[in-house]
């Protein structure tokens, strides 16, 4: 579905009540909307931002083994100081670290077809990551840390050239498509 880039409109989640951790690729065509996406969400200096290129891709990807550890460590510094109760993944469509990392074949092309396979891709990266992300929060739990810190909502969204945002995985929000 997409989402209103500036505005509350058919985002369908609840607003964060605390802070919020983004995680994004490192597209320089992309820094201006994202900052638009998250003040229509009341987010504005209320944020951690993480850049990998190729966002969850980045993160999981096995080309730079390293990644993931950084991103993880980063995660529990930000959920410690910084009150983090959200974690938005901000794909995006035309993002060269999906051929970067995975070959030619995830160069997608601009008929309806390669938009699908893309959004696709970019689904199944983000909730690969997602997994992840609530499995670590249920080893920090395990571990002894407190349950109200490490209970994150993870929401994964797709954002094109233009800014416009769609969300990838909706875990049965009660809204219309
Ligand atoms: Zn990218």
């Amino acid at each position: 579905m997409e989402i209103h880039r500036r505005g509350p409109e058919r985002r369908p989640y609840p607003a964060p009540r605390k802070n919020v951790l983004m995680l994004s690729c490192m597209d320089l065509r992309l820094i201006d909307d994202l900052g638009q996406f998250m003040e229509g969400d009341n987010l504005i200096n209320r944020y951690d931002q993480l850049v990998f290129a190729g966002a969850a891709l980045g993160v999981m990807q096995p080309t730079h083994v390293a990644w993931r550890e950084v991103f993880f460590q980063h995660l529990d510094i930000a959920v410690q100081l910084h009150d983090i109760h959200d974690v938005y993944i901000m794909e995006h469509r035309n993002c060269g670290a999906y051929a970067h990392f995975l070959g030619p074949q995830f160069e997608f092309s601009d008929t309806q077809e390669g938009q699908n396979a893309e959004e696709e891709a970019h689904r199944k990266y983000a909730g690969l990551l997602r997994d992840e992300i609530i499995e670590h929060c249920e080893l920090r739990k395990a571990q002894g840390g407190k349950p109200e810190l490490w209970d994150l909502n993870v929401r994964c969204f797709l954002v094109d050239l233009r800014g416009s945002v769609r969300m990838l995985i909706t875990d049965g929000e009660n809204y219309d498509f």
